[in-house]
């Protein structure tokens, strides 16, 4: 059986990599944050055998030697996929909330992997278009966490290129990650960061006035997810970057996609004629590599609102 360590399994994206990881015949180990989190976890897969879903307690990516226990496994390890790392935009100290864990946290994981665990044969880190973006499309507030994402690819790619590891890598770089969230791990006060854009239209929350989208491209967490199992069952994939979006959209868009699937949130919603401010002249992308490479076909932006509207409604927003 092949087995992949999957950091962050509270995560938003994590949460459904652990889904498609089971559905694809991965054993699959989690790390979490806490016993609460990883019995949430567990619970929610009853059908699932103890051999193939499983967690380990991480507290704190940032301390040193973190992960050095939960690589160890036996059988052991083939893969790992680190999507831990602080997202959202709440600064109080940038180094320990943001750089630390980012950065500490990738180079801390993959020290583990070549002293404790020499079957790794990749690791698969969560990036971002953070990542790849130029300095000044940056809006302020997201400076911090933009960096932090910056950084750490950086040094994971220098840990390569330095200490020669048995482990090759491949990072998975999407912008706007948005999507249905699991009812498990969530509520009214917790949907993550990238999803409360949504929850605040559906809220009444920009019913004058849409807020200014700050970012234009955007992907389904269910591609990225998948683009993070294909990248450990591609053999090509190893060593590349992949630039996973689905395209262009603007805040506008999501409210006139809800306008269409929940017709009963209406009275929640900014008028139809609303602006829309997806600039004109906007650079260009090109996600080829993911499509080619890993086989990515993405969803449109219709059936990742409509999806997401409905898993906020159940979980109670
Ligand atoms: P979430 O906040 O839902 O997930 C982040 C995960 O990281 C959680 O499991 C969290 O644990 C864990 N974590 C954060 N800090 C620490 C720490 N110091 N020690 C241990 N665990 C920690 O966000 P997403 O799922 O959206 O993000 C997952 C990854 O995807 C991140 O690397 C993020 O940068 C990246 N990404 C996300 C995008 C998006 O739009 N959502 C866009 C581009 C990249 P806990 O739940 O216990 O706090």
């Amino acid at each position: 059986m092949v087995k992949v360590l999957l950091t962050g399994g509270s995560g938003f994206i994590a949460a459904h990599i652990v889904d498609i990881l089971l559905e694809h015949g991965f054993d699959t180990v989690v790390t979490v944050r806490s016993e609460e989190k990883g019995k949430r976890i567990l619970e929610a897969h009853p059908n699932t055998p103890k051999d193939k879903l499983s967690y380990v307690i991480v507290k704190d990516v940032a301390q040193e030697g973190a992960f050095n226990e939960a690589v160890k496994s036996d059988p052991p390890f083939d893969y790992v996929l680190h999507t831990a790392s602080p997202f959202h935009f709440n600064v109080q100290d940038p180094v320990k909330d943001f750089l630390d864990p980012a950065i500490k946290g990738t180079t801390g994981i993959l020290k583990a992997i070549k002293s404790y665990a020499p079957s790794v044969k990749r690791v698969v880190i969560t990036s971002s278009f953070a990542a790849i973006l130029p300095g000044e499309e940056a809006t302020d507030h997201s400076k911090v966490y933009r960096a932090s994402k910056t950084f750490a690819e950086k040094a994971a790619w220098d840990f390569v290129a330095k200490e020669k590891p048995n482990f090759d890598i491949a990072t998975i770089n999407p912008p706007l990650v948005l999507g249905p969230v699991v009812h498990y791990l969530n509520s009214l006060e917790a949907i993550n960061t990238s999803n409360q854009r949504v929850r605040n239209i559906i809220q009444g929350q920009m019913k004058e006035q849409i807020a200014p989208s700050g970012t234009y491209l955007w992907v389904d967490v269910r591609d990225v997810a998948l683009a993070h199992v294909r990248a450990i069952e591609v053999e090509k994939a190893g060593g590349q970057r992949f630039f996973v979006t689905a395209g262009y959209f603007s805040n506008k868009d999501i409210v006139e996609n809800i306008r269409q699937s929940h017709p009963k949130l209406e009275s929640n919603l900014p008028p139809s004629d609303s602006p829309s401010d997806l600039p004109e002249n906007i650079y260009k992308i090109d996600n080829t590599r993911s499509q080619e490479v890993l086989g990515l076909k993405y969803r449109p932006l219709k059936e990742t609102i409509s999806d997401t509207v409905e898993s906020l409604l159940t979980v109670g927003v």
